[in-house]
């Protein structure tokens, strides 16, 4: 067996590694590379193999940096099959329409730069047309059951933790030298997260590829997110203000609704409306929501109650862009939860310029905000500073709140324990991927300080013999 790690290697992004095996190519996971946007369009357009030559991809999540370059391999002539969990599926059809959706925004801006300055004009990397041709090459495989790839090679999942439908991916060998198993982690989920199972621990591989998003890092500790919630709730029914949430459409804003849901029927916080204004989170609570084979113990438990935990009564989701400005002119108190999480774009943005001068509104980051957005301003100014907010000075009036509690990434401690869970005598190689290269590095050391013969944080492009 072979592998190569043609993406997420030393960096975060566009997770692609192929495994060579009794003559089968198996591409695990086929994500966009995102970052600055003539390398990333560079980098995607031109894929280091011939996609004809791929028999097929196993997908480990939806996330567009593991799922958002299959319409362009399919495009350049793959016609292979690509195998998932059927949440992975269903989630990846509303994703990389949405992608087409921000790749036609973004064109359109630079496009009309380039028309200025006279430069030929950039193409988007694939259309809707190919997403629709590649959902029709999916396969859905069930957690725990052995699927064939032909040649001797076969895959199993196992529960992740990240978001819905996650997967950690075993391949299996069968070779006239002796078989051999590898385990692909995938994104790892913080453990103790609400609505999803926790990630497992398949046993008997002979390498392993981890990733390492916070290698480096140790989350704070549980924060009582139900309490806060509870209390930000309170404060806006009284003022009859407003609590303005930015988050993630898939994953992040689901958990919101579990925590909003529990607390409701608790009878902690009255009933308020709650608006989820994105169409992306719309669709992704529908598919979490058809899922419920994703579910955890606690969530199942609410599910035989006859409860649905992704709502309550207040919940409304808002279609359309008039919809949503509407909301700006309307009075308190409501929760509003919108894309994008760290506001560089979607609805939030609109939101944030009508809302963020009112001392009595409270807007509420509930996940990470990278250096150089708009969030991240927000966060560090917080209440009395300025913002640049679509072109205009904004000053700060409401107040600003962190819960930093909810990480769909297991933090060092977490990945170290599902390493020490896998390892068992057998693993003798471990591979770091999915980090910056300072934590690839710091992961591939850990690994190797728990006994790992062989670790490594491969370089782009770097291959391995198992
Ligand atoms: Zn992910
Ligand atoms: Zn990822």
């Amino acid at each position: 067996m072979k592998i190569t790690f043609h993406g997420a290697a030393g960096t975060v992004t566009g997770s692609m590694h192929l495994v060579e095996a009794n003559g089968r190519k198996i591409l695990l996971d086929c994500g966009l590379y995102q970052g600055h946007r003539k390398e990333a369009f560079e980098k995607n357009r031109h894929l280091p193999f011939d996609p004809a030559s791929i028999d097929a991809v196993v997908l480990s999540h939806a996330h567009i940096d593991h799922s958002g370059n299959i319409p362009q391999l399919a495009r350049n002539g793959f016609r292979g099959k690509i195998i998932s969990r059927p949440a992975t599926r269903d989630l990846c059809d509303a994703m990389l329409r949405d992608s087409c959706f921000l790749q036609m925004r973004d064109l359109v801006y630079v496009n009309e730069k380039r028309r200025r300055q006279g430069k030929h004009l950039f193409e988007p990397l694939y259309e809707e047309r190919d997403v629709d041709a590649v959902m029709k090459m999916f396969e859905c495989v069930p957690m725990k059951r052995e699927h064939d790839l032909g040649g001797g090679v076969s895959l199993v999942f196992h529960n992740a933790g990240h978001i819905l439908g996650s997967a950690i991916t075993q391949i299996d060998v069968r070779g006239r030298d002796g078989n051999r198993r590898l385990l692909f982690s995938g994104d790892l989920g913080q453990p103790g997260q609400p609505i999803l199972r926790h990630f497992e621990y398949p046993q008997g591989a002979d390498a392993i590829i981890v990733e390492s998003t916070y290698a480096d890092r140790l989350h704070p500790c549980a924060d009582d997110v139900a309490g806060r919630l509870k209390s930000y709730v309170d404060d806006i029914v009284q003022l009859r203000s407003k609590l303005l949430i930015p988050a993630f459409s898939v994953g992040r804003t689901q958990q919101i609704l579990y925590f909003l849901n529990r607390l409701y029927k608790a009878g902690r916080i009255p009933p308020v409306p709650v608006y989820i204004d994105s169409p992306l989170s719309m669709k992704a609570t529908e598919i979490y929501r058809r899922h419920r084979e994703c579910y955890n113990d606690d969530t199942c438990e609410i599910l035989r109650t006859g409860e649905d935990p992704l709502s309550f009564p207040g919940l409304k989701f808002v279609e359309t862009p008039q919809q949503s400005m509407a909301l700006d002119k309307a009075g308190g108190p409501m929760v509003v939860v919108a894309a994008s999480g760290m506001c560089e774009g979607g609805r939030v943005v609109h939101h944030l310029k009508e809302f963020l001068g009112d001392v009595r509104n409270i807007v509420l980051f509930v996940g990470f905000q990278a250096e150089g957005t708009l969030g991240r301003r927000i966060v560090e100014g917080g209440q009395g500073d300025t913002v640049k907010l679509l072109g205009e000075e904004r000053k700060i009036g409401a107040r600003i709140k962190t819960i930093n509690a909810l990480s769909a990434h297991a933090d060092r401690e977490g990945l170290m324990d599902w390493v020490r869970g896998v390892k068992g005598g057998t693993v003798k190689k471990a591979f770091a991927v999915h980090g910056e290269p300072d934590r690839t590095a710091k992961m591939a050391e850990a690994m190797a300080r728990e006994g790992v013969p062989e670790t490594f944080a491969p370089a782009p492009g770097a291959s391995f013999t198992l």
